[in-house]
Formats: structure tokens, sequence, C-alpha cells
């Protein structure tokens, strides 16, 4: 196959295994002028929908890329399963949308439950950066459990909604959302190394979270330290393998679970942004804090050679930050890279195997 190029949604129609970028900024900063909405990604492999993160307007454009035979009123029977990288915020603030509206768009009756899947707790508090700086230590938030993972963290987000789930329940004879949603944690393999606050990328193989007739799924820790666990995805399709890196700086695991895949959904940070807020001549210059977000993110300068390494087709530039950074920069991630590579635009789309 050939390395995929952009298309628009109604050009990729033409195949059956798809890739849609809903939305393509990192956050959770709310970019001045962005025309980019928070990060969220949906995979097609004939009428079988997969979606991977929720942030800021998933729900809209979800809407407006027409997903599904007709539709979002026919949008979320067609949905197999869901898949969160992380928990940080700017992935997971639109979640909901998609648990409590699910009922009024194409649930009631669906013929299986949705999987949702995404990573489980973290297991111990992160360390608190530059303690030696701070004036004050913050106090834990909800000591009782400080890091939920998927399966909390869906069931406490219903016990809020409890007032309305219960009336839809009682007075509009909706179908018991807990058979609409099959929540999992993704359990790490036995033996693989989980101290998060040691190495969150230990060495090892992507491993299987998720197979049906026609995608199997496959994880792999990346560093997104200190956020624990923080995945990548790979989907084996019939017409070829997409890889989706998460929030991740340059890493070993990552390289592992993109090797040779067609495309490559992979985040992206301007460190020029970053020079401007921390950098030397910066209002408030920190070094300290410009070394932790280059090391849980990947620069410009360094997605390019990550994407060689794998030996990928297509590298697509997605949750970018910051989200209203000019497009000529982004291009300059072309350099060390001999693939194709797309800048990432919101409802821009890409066909695998060959069109119809
Ligand atoms: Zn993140």
């Amino acid at each position: 196959m050939n390395a995929p190029s952009p298309l628009s949604i109604e050009e990729s129609r033409r195949y059956r295994t798809r890739v849609v970028l809903l939305g393509t900024s990192g956050g959770p900063p709310w970019w001045d002028n962005a025309t980019r909405t928070g990060i969220s990604t949906a995979i097609c492999v004939g009428d079988a929908v997969y979606l991977v993160d929720f942030g800021e307007g998933w729900g809209p454009q979800f809407r407006k890329s027409g997903i599904g035979p007709s539709g979002f009123q026919r949008g979320i029977d067609n949905m197999r399963a869901v898949f969160l990288t992380h928990h940080h915020s700017d992935h997971t603030v639109d979640y909901p949308n998609l648990l409590l509206l699910a009922w009024h768009n194409g649930s009631d009756g669906l013929k299986r439950p949705i999987r949702v899947l995404g990573p489980g707790d973290r297991g111990a508090l992160p360390p608190i950066f530059a303690a030696e700086k701070r004036e004050e230590l913050p106090e834990v938030w909800t000591p009782e459990s400080p890091t939920p993972g998927m399966e909390e963290f869906t069931r406490k987000l219903l016990q809020a909604y409890a007032t309305d789930i219960n009336d839809r329940m009682r007075d509009n004879a909706k179908q018991d959302l807990r058979e609409i949603f099959e929540i999992s944690d993704i359990e790490l393999p036995e033996g693989v190394g989980d101290d998060p606050n040691g190495d969150p990328t230990p060495e090892m193989e992507p491993f299987e979270i998720y197979r049906d007739e026609l995608v199997r799924v496959t994880a792999i820790l990346v560093d997104h330290r200190p956020v624990f666990p923080a995945f990548a995805f790979r989907f084996e399709t019939p017409d070829g393998d997409i890889v989706i890196s998460g929030d991740t700086g340059v890493c070993e695991n990552l390289v592992k679970i993109a090797r040779g895949a067609d495309i490559l959904l992979h985040e992206c940070i301007d460190m020029t942004w970053v020079d401007e807020l921390l950098g030397p001549n910066a209002p408030r210059p920190d070094e300290n804090l410009l070394q932790h977000m280059l090391a849980a993110h990947t620069s410009i300068e360094e997605v390019g050679p990550q994407a060689e390494a794998a030996g990928v087709k297509t590298l697509v530039l997605t949750h970018l930050a910051p989200g209203n950074s000019p497009r000529e920069r982004w291009e300059r991630a072309q350099e060390g890279f001999s693939g194709r590579l797309v800048v990432g635009e919101d409802l821009m789309a890409f066909g695998l195997g060959e069109p119809a």
C-alpha cells in the first residue's frame, strides 16, 4: 500500500478502513483563535466505529463527521469499543458526553455493549515537582482514592449523575446504563514493571487489549511521566495498521509499537512556545519545568526521527500544543523523516487499503 494521504470525510467513505481526526488540539489551555478542538480520533472498519480519547468538543465533532450509516442518530449503535490513552483531562473531559447522551442517540437496543478500556489506577501518588521551591505543599485530593483508574473513574462519574440517570430510567423507561457499557481497566501483562515513580516505560512488547472479527488492538506503555499508565495503541485492521501515540516523549516503546505501521498519529509540541513561556528570555524562566515538559512530550524536531526509526509510511501530527501554532512550524517535522508527513486538521480523514 502507498503512504496514506489526507482525504475529506466524503472521499474517505470509499474505503472500508478509515481514520477520522475528530479533534487535533493538545490541552488543557484554551488557545486563542485556535481552529482545533480537543484531541479525539475515530477509526472505522466498515460500519464498525472505534474511538480513542474524548477531548473538549468531542460530541459536536463526532456529529459533524457523520460517522455511522445515517449520522449521529444512529451513530453509536455501531460503536464497538472506545479507548482512553491516559487520565489527563484534555483526553477525558467529554467522556461523560458519550456515557450520558448515548441513551438518546442510538444506544437503545444495542446488540452488544460498547467496550470501554482505559488505564487502571496509578497505584501511587506522583512526586511533587520542584517541592523545594514551593511555599506550601498541596493537600492530597480525595486521599481515600487519589489516582483512580478507568472503572472507578466511570463509576464515580455515573454516581454524580444519579439524579439524571434515575429520572431517565424511571420516567423515560431508558435501558439500564450498565447494559450499554462494559468498562475495564487495561491490565498490564504479568512481569511488566509497574513502578510509576521509577521507570514508567519498562522494556516490554505490545500486548493485546481488544479483539473482534475486524480489528485487533494492542497497547504499550509510553513516557508521559509522571502520568502512569500512559498508553499508545495499535489498531490492526484487514486493510493496514494505525498507531496512536497518546501523549509521550521520545521513547523506545513507541518505536516498537509503531514499527512498520501505515499511519502513525503522533502528538507534538512546539518548543518555540515552550521557550517563550519558560526559556531564558521568558518573564519567568524555568529550565526545570521546561525539561519536565519536554520529557513528557515530543517536539517538532524529535517527532520525525522517531517516526523514521519506526519506519512508518505516513506520520500524522495531532494533539498539537499549542493548538494555534502556524502550520509552517509543524511542517518542519519532515526533517529526519523520509515518509509522508501530514499536519493533522480537525475532520481530516485517511483511507487504508484499496478504495471501492
Ligand atoms: Zn497528557
